[in-house]
């Protein structure tokens, strides 16, 4: 799977992720190109997080271990040189905070390695073709991937990914949580230019399983109310009204 030398397409993971989670994202970022408003900091900590363990293990791999403040600095340069020039929303703590953070972390992974394992890649570039399951035809744009990082231990060959999130082990690790799920109806569902439809004007009980319809058909309904007169739009909520006190009668009755 050597890395292509012609002019292919290629398509990373993350992109087709992106084009399966929201096509419109997708274009935005890869088609259009649209400067985004903001960039996460999060997003240039994972990468400066990314760039740090890089550096430490292209040193393994060169037979020289860079130091501590050596990979701590190599997040800093690039914190500092990605957090200045643009728009940045930082969210869990100020660019400070997090660079305090990020060198704390280093730390920890610093100290965890074990210098006497064979790095045997670092941020290996490969591509895989794309293959129809349905047709079997080879698809014109290729996989690209990158592995973060090929290491050998004892036991062989190790492909590592390194994260700096916390979702995933979020997601498997948590105990459940409860949320509240009232049942809700917006006083006011319309103003100049806009509409409330969906769950964000009226909202119900999950067990009355007529969330999905209602903000089905008054999406489809959105084209053609949010620009309509006023008094439209007075009748249009005073419907909801009458129908969700249908609904809330409905439910005391059906939970007495
Ligand atoms: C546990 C549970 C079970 C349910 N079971 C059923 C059922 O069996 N049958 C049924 O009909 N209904 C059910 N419902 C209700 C149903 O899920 C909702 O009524 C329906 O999903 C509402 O659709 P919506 O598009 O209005 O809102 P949502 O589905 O909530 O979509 C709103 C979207 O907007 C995004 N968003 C929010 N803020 C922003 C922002 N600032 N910028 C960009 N995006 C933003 C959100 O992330 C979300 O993806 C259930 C609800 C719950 C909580």
């Amino acid at each position: 799977m050597a890395e292509t030398t012609e002019k292919r397409a290629l398509l990373s993971f993350t992109q087709l992720d992106q084009y399966l989670r929201c096509p419109l994202k997708y274009r935005f970022i890869y088609v259009d190109r649209v400067d985004p408003e903001f960039v996460p900091a999060s997003l240039i900590f994972g990468r400066g997080i990314h760039a740090a363990a890089a550096h430490y293990f292209r040193g393994i791999a060169a037979w020289a271990r860079p130091t501590l403040g050596d990979v701590q600095g190599v997040f800093e340069s690039y914190w500092d040189l990605e957090t200045s020039p643009r728009a940045v929303r930082f969210w869990k703590g100020s660019k400070a905070e997090l660079l305090d953070q990020a060198v704390k972390m280093l730390a920890v992974f610093h100290a965890a390695q074990d210098p006497a394992t064979e790095v045997v890649g670092v941020e290996e570039r490969f591509t895989v073709p794309l293959i129809d399951q349905a047709t079997g035809e080879i698809l014109d744009p290729e996989l690209v991937v990158v592995l973060d990082l090929l290491e050998r231990d004892r036991e062989g060959l190790v492909v590592a990914d390194l994260k700096t999130a916390r979702k995933y082990t979020d997601r498997v690790e948590r105990a459940p949580v409860a949320r509240a799920a009232d049942s809700t109806i917006l006083e006011r569902c319309f103003g100049p230019g806009w509409i409330a439809i969906g769950d964000a004007a009226v909202s119900y009980d999950p067990l009355a399983s007529r969330g999905l319809v209602g903000a089905l058909s008054s999406g489809l309904e959105a084209s053609s109310l949010v620009a309509a007169p006023e008094g439209r739009l007075a009748d249009w909520q005073a419907g909801l009204e009458a129908s969700f006190a249908t609904y809330r009668a409905e439910r005391a009755r059906l939970q007495a």
